[in-house]
Order: C-alpha cells, then structure tokens, then sequence
C-alpha cells in the first residue's frame, strides 16, 4: 500500500488567494491590451476598393443602364440569387433589363456575376450592411441595385488594374 504524504496547505491557500491573485493580473492585462471588438454600428467596418459588397448596377454618365441583360451574370450566379427579364430599347442594337433582381438572402458575395459581365455592368460594391423587415424587401430590384459608375468608379479601376495582368505580353509582367 502507497502512503501518498500530502503537505498541510497554507491559510492563504485555503481562501484560495494565489488563483485569485492570478486571475486579478490576468484581467488587469487585458485590460490594457489593443481591442479587437468594434462598437457596430457606431464604427461600422472600414471599407476600400477590394471590399467585395454586394452587386450593383452601373448606370453610364448618359443615364442609360449599362447591362444589356445578357444573362451572363444570372448563369454564372452559385446562389441562383439573380433574375433577369431582358427587353428592347429604342437605342440602336442595345437590349436592357426590365427586371432585374437579386435575392440579397441568397447572395453569397462572391463576386462570380462581376467576372462574367462582358459589359462591365456590374460590380461588386462596399455596401455591406443588410436589414430589413421581410424577405421580400431584401430581393433588391433594378432600382435599388442602380449606381452612378462614380460610386463604382474605385473598385471598377481595382478590377481593371487586376484584369490587366493577362492582357498584357508576358514578356512585360
Ligand atoms: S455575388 Fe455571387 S452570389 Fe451574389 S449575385 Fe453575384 S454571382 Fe450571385
Ligand atoms: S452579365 Fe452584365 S450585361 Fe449581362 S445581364 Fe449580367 S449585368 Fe447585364
């Protein structure tokens, strides 16, 4: 049979102060450590040009949509978040969406719709935030997706820049 000799623990060790000596530095440290929470909404994220918000619809400086409802967007969309219906327009050889609506809840921001556009139409802005009352009012219609491209004007230079690394000779990258 093993005798295991226990030693008789102090008075300040049966009120249990050491640990809680410890614990006391250990909350004063943090205390005085860099915050990582943020007091959303009052600071709300920092946002730049490599934000990937949510989609927009560009609206040329003659005010004319520049989507020309192609569909190459809706195909390309993993969250079947886009609906388009495309339409004639009076100008020359154009077509332009009579509706066209994305499905905020379904949207995964993943940028796929601003990479098929062959008409740089849309983009993924650095609106981030998404509240609302019902889920109708988050299937956002062409309305409430249009943008001046100045709004835009940021992240469509960051996607050029970006694209042309492969349009130029590769003897030049
Ligand atoms: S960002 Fe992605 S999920 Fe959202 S609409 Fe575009 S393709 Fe669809
Ligand atoms: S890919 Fe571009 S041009 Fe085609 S429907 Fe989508 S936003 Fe419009």
């Amino acid at each position: 049979m093993v005798i295991v000799k226990r030693r008789e623990l102090t008075l300040a060790e049966r009120l249990y102060l050491p640990e809680i000596g410890r614990a006391l530095a250990l909350s004063l440290r943090a205390m005085f450590r860099k915050r990582v929470t943020r007091q959303y909404p009052e600071e709300p994220l920092p946002t730049n040009e490599v934000t990937r918000g949510q989609p927009r619809l560009v609206v040329k400086d003659d005010g004319n949509i520049a989507c020309v409802s192609c569909g190459m967007c809706e195909v390309a969309c993993p969250a079947y978040a886009i609906t388009i219906d495309g339409g004639e327009t009076d100008r020359a050889i154009e077509r332009e969406p009579k509706r066209f609506d994305i499905d905020m809840l379904r949207c995964i921001l993943c940028g796929f719709c601003e990479e098929a556009c062959p008409k740089d139409a849309i983009y993924m802005s650095d609106e981030l935030e998404l509240a609302d009352f019902s889920r109708q009012a988050l299937v956002y219609d062409i309305e409430k997706l249009k943008r001046p491209r100045s709004a835009l004007q940021k992240r469509i230079d960051y996607v050029n820049k970006l694209n042309d690394r492969w349009r130029k000779p590769s003897s030049t990258r």
